[in-house]
Parts: structure tokens; sequence; C-alpha cells
């Protein structure tokens, strides 16, 4: 059978991809460490997954509204109201089936043929597909690495046509781990709402921010800019949460309505036990959160530290999130058992089978000369891995 040509040309989700191979060459035996993964490695709270069997028992196992049960809207909208002092209504509100799902519905329910997006290099890897399957294009605006992978304003103003539809936010960043002060927001949304645009703000690791910093949605910036945005979060990396597949957008309420239809007719209601427990997650306390991301600097620290100490490595310390990038590009041109490391890729290859370190590479979120390590595991399996790295390396002529 032939495939539709949009399948045929869809990737597969690198990150997923690599997490399996990681677990699947574990399942085997192979001694692998894993830094591939994009999940917190933290089990879900108690009181999180005691909300859960108390649904279950209740019998709380039907099919609910489909954009979510009131109570998860409140709860989200009590959330976003107690840590940033921001109202909405529950109109403006949807749940899917993880964020990943509410962007792939935004997508679809505000992009076409001929619309560009903008979307900030480094990119997680979802964003250029996504808008790809909605016909429309990706357009990238690169941030580097010597002015800390932060979008300067002035380059996209240079990227805006009369085409530009939205530009996509991520911050802190997958795979980056940059992040902006209330200051530089400013100024780059002061351009996108200048050429009207339309803005994606994914702040699904907000909670998870380093060095005293504080997270500034793009919606507090004012009430124009509220109404241009969509607030897009989820309970995957906060809460520890990744399997039970629920994230959430805030927005404009007739887009908010036509991805609700979009569900109707593909999904119908998220789980309605992981829903009962993502009320928990957001109402319940909120220490357990505090806690994962102490724990998650400390790990921060020192990879960046040990990896900054191995020649070669360059690795910029990430603000937020749970992945570091470090720059491997002075590897380029080296050999190993007759094999020459040309790119990230090689890189990686070179990782799995020298140092049985899994990574995923640079090339996959548009930025060749670097590789994602996520350090959303246990500091042993960290000092572990680094070990291995700093040995490995070494082999390189
Ligand atoms: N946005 C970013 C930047 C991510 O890294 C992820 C991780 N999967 C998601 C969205 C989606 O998360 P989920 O679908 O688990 O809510
Ligand atoms: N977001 C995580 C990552 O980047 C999980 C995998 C995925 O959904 O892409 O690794």
């Amino acid at each position: 059978m032939k495939l539709a040509a949009r399948a045929e040309r869809l990737k597969p989700s690198a990150t997923l991809a690599i997490t399996a191979k990681a677990k699947a060459l574990k399942a085997e035996g192979v001694d692998v460490v894993g830094f591939g993964a994009g999940e917190p490695d933290f089990d879900t709270p108690e009181n999180i997954k005691e909300e859960a069997i108390r649904a279950i028992k209740e019998g709380f196992t039907k099919y609910t509204a489909v954009g979510g049960i009131d109570e998860l809207k409140n709860a989200i909208i009590h959330r976003i109201k107690e840590d940033h002092g921001i109202k909405y209504e529950k109109s403006e509100i949807i749940v899917s089936c993880g964020a990943k799902h509410t962007l792939y519905n935004l997508s679809q329910a505000i992009f076409e043929e001929g619309d560009e997006v903008i979307i900030p290099s480094p990119y997680w890897v979802s964003y250029p597909e996504q808008v790809i399957l909605a016909g429309a294009k990706p357009v990238f605006i690169e941030t580097k690495e010597d002015y800390d992978f932060k979008i300067d304003p002035d380059e996209l103003k240079k990227l805006i046509t009369n085409k530009t539809k939205a530009l996509i936010l991520n911050y802190p960043s997958n795979p980056t781990g940059a992040t902006y002060t209330e200051y530089e927001l400013r100024d780059i949304v002061d351009v996108a709402m200048k050429a009207g645009l339309s803005i994606i703000s994914d702040e699904i690791y907000e909670k998870i921010i380093y060095d005293g910093l504080t997270h500034t949605p793009v919606v507090k910036l004012g009430e124009e800019i509220k109404k241009s945005t969509f607030l897009v979060n989820g309970v995957s990396k906060s809460y520890s949460m990744t399997g039970w597949r629920i994230g959430y957008a805030a927005g404009d309420k007739m887009i908010i309505e036509a991805m609700s239809n979009l569900q109707g007719q593909s999904t119908s209601n998220p789980t309605s036990i992981s829903q009962r427990a993502a009320v928990e997650a957001l109402k319940g306390s909120q220490e357990e959160v505090k806690r994962m991301a102490k724990e998650f600097e400390k790990r921060k620290n020192y990879i960046v530290e040990r990896l900054n100490k191995i020649p070669g490595f360059r690795c910029f310390n990430p603000q937020g999130a749970f992945y570091v990038f470090p720059n491997i590009s002075s590897f380029f041109g080296k050999k190993y058992t007759g094999k020459e490391i040309r790119n990230s890729v090689d890189f990686t290859e070179f990782l799995l089978g020298e140092a049985k370190v899994a990574v995923v590479p640079g090339i996959e979120f548009g930025a060749d000369k670097y590789v994602r390590i996520s350090y959303a595991t246990s500091m042993e399996e960290i000092k572990k891995g680094v070990d291995r790295i700093e040995k490995a390396v070494e082999r390189l002529k």
C-alpha cells in the first residue's frame, strides 16, 4: 500500500527513538548510561498516585467532557493565578493528551498552506514536524551559543514576512536550557506584536529553573499580548507525570473550541483517571516540585563543571530544563578504530559504541555541532556516564 505523502515524509521523534534504543540495549543486558530521555527519573508524587487510585475505585472510568473536566480546568486556572496572578475563564482552557497533543491540535487549528511559522533553533524535535503536518512552513531563527542561545529581536524582525502567522517560544528551552528575563522577553514579544503575530509559548519547563531566576510567562506582559498568545503547559515535567499524558493550553476561546472539536473527532477526552491525578498535582502541595527542581540544579551544576573540564567540550550553563547542550565540534575530524567523526550523529554513535552512553545528536534539534545530554537521571548514573565519556574521548586521535 502506498503511504500518504505527509506520512512518507514524517520523521520519527528522535528523542523518543533514542530513549527506546537505550532501554532496549539495557533489556539485552548491555550496561548503557541513558542520557537520551527527556523525562524526570523521579516517581510521580504519592498524593497524585493516591488520587488516581481513588478515581478508579470511585468508578471515574468513563468518557469525560472532550476538552477536560471542569474540576481540572479550574485547577489549571487556579495554578496560573496563584503562580503568576493571571486570570483565565474555563472557556479559554483545553486539556489534551500531553502538551505534545495540545501543540499538535493548536497547529492544526491555526496553520494552513502558505503560512510561515518562526521557530527558534535549536528547537525541540516536534515543532517543525507539527507545523509541516498542518501544511505550513517552519522558518528557523538561529539562537547562537555566544548569545546564550537567546533570540535576537533584530534577527526576528528580519525573518517576518506577510506570510508569517506565528512565533513559537519555548523557555526554559529544550534542548539548550536557555531562558529569558522579563526584559529580554519583552523585546522579543514587542517585535511579534507589532507584526500582528500569534505567539505559542511552550512553558512546560517553567518550574525547573535555576540560579534563583523567576519564570515570566509571555501572557504576563500585558492584556493585548495575552489575547494573541497561547500558553502551553502540562504536568509531565513539573510533576514527573510523563506517562499520564496530560497537557493543556490557555488562550483565545474560539481557537480553544476549534481544538476541542479536533479532539472530539480524534482522541476524545484525555484519560479520566489522569485528569483526576492532574487536579491533585495542580491543587495539592507543591513541595515535591521544588524538591525535584533543587535536585536537578545540583545535577546541572555537577555535569556542567565536569563536562567543561573535558578537553574538547564546551558546555553552556543552562538556566532551566534538564538538558545540557555541549558543543562537541572540536572532535570533528578525529578518528577511532578507523572511523572518522564528521558530525553529531557520528559523535553520538561513538559515545554509544565506545562509552555505552546514549545521547541525542544535535542535528535532530537543528544544530549539528552539539549533542543533547539529559541529566534527568540519578547522580550515580551521571557520574558514571561522564567518567565514561571522559575516558572515551581520550582515545580519539
Ligand atoms: N514541549 C517540550 C519542549 C518538551 O520537551 C516536551 C517533552 N515531551 C513536550 C512539550 C511534551 O510533553 P508532554 O507531551 O509529555 O506533555
Ligand atoms: N520531550 C522529551 C524529550 O525531548 C520527551 C520525548 C519527546 O516527547 O520528544 O526528550
